[in-house]
């Protein structure tokens, strides 16, 4: 009511038309600004900053130590030539290699290390096995040391492939289990299993690690993951990071985490959002290691591959 009263007030007074005279002089000169652009700010948001107000759950995690670390050695490997394994233990263990183990025995073995995970559960997987595998090698593990073994088949085997695809037979299997009983309690993981691709005349993938799981005394089996660092390609790794200890779930217990050795040469890079801080946290399900704790609360997306995060974790809660 009141503009229409002034409007209707303006149409028989020359204020009237001056006022529009003045309004439309001071919206041009405003565009004038604009277009030469003298000081018009602009508010840009994203769809990510938008939806900030929602910070990825934080997944519970528990620190525990793997005292087994078992990688593919860069050498070539093939059925024929054997596979050099890479391989660090905390305690005296023992390597047991299964060559061209059936699937469905390998489920069962790693069954039957949940029932057992102790002292007996490198004979338990076996006899689960039930001599569904072509040939098995046993090394010694003494020292904490980085060792490089060869196992490979028996040439008098003959064996050249393991089938047709799909394959019914895993190449070779890893079982490492810790030596001695008296220091299976001061280890969470007691145990571990490495089923490995191995280049073949029929398949010439070459070779990598398919799954590594890792055993607690309690028998609770864990897949173990790599982690991706962003900051440095150079770094990523297709295989499990060299690890001594590993972050756990005891929520759903799903999954194994690996951290780098080097963490604190890790731990100077920044984030790639901020750059200005360390970087602290673990999006899942990508594993992207990029952000920091403050960045992901801004985040939705992975900065790297644009995964949508569904939860992260902190790596270290303590700098
Ligand atoms: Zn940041
Ligand atoms: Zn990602």
């Amino acid at each position: 009511m009141v503009a229409v009263f002034l409007v209707t007030l303006y149409e028989y007074s020359p204020l009237f038309y001056i006022s529009v005279v003045f309004l439309c002089f001071i919206v041009t000169a405003a565009m004038v600004l604009g277009w030469v652009g003298f000081d018009v700010h602009a508010i840009l948001r994203n769809s990510d900053e938008i939806q900030s107000v929602l910070p990825t759950p934080e997944k519970q995690m528990m620190r525990v130590t793997n005292p087994f670390t078992l990688e593919l050695a860069s050498k070539p490997a093939s059925v024929a030539d054997g596979v050099w394994l890479r391989l660090r233990c905390l305690e005296s263990s023992v390597l047991t290699c299964f060559w061209g183990c059936e699937v469905y025995s390998v489920q069962e073995g790693l069954t039957a290390l949940q029932h057992s995970p102790g002292p007996s559960g490198l004979q338990s997987f076996q006899q689960a096995l039930a001599f569904q595998y072509y040939h098995s090698q046993d090394f010694q593990i003494n020292d904490t040391n980085w060792n490089e073994l060869l196992t490979q088949l028996p040439a008098e085997q003959e064996i050249t492939d393991f089938g047709p695809l799909p394959r019914r037979r895993y190449p070779l299997v890893a079982v490492l289990t810790l030596g001695k009983e008296d220091v299976i309690e001061n280890y969470n993981i007691v145990a571990s299993v490495t089923v490995i691709h191995v280049p073949d005349n029929k398949y010439s993938l070459s070779a990598r690690i398919l799954f590594q799981y890792l055993f607690t005394s309690l028998g609770s089996m864990y897949e173990l993951k790599p982690l991706f660092m962003s900051a440095d390609s150079e770094e990523e790794k297709a295989g499990p990071a060299e690890s001594s200890s590993s972050e756990e779930s005891p929520v759903n217990g799903a999954e194994l985490y690996t951290e780098e050795e080097l963490w604190s040469e890790r731990s100077e890079r920044d984030c790639v959002v901020c750059q200005n801080a360390r970087v602290n946290k673990v999006l899942l399900p990508c594993r992207h290691t990029c952000v920091c704790e403050s960045c992901v609360l801004h985040l939705q997306h992975c900065p790297v591959c644009r995964a949508f995060i569904m939860e992260s974790f902190t790596l270290y809660s303590n700098i």
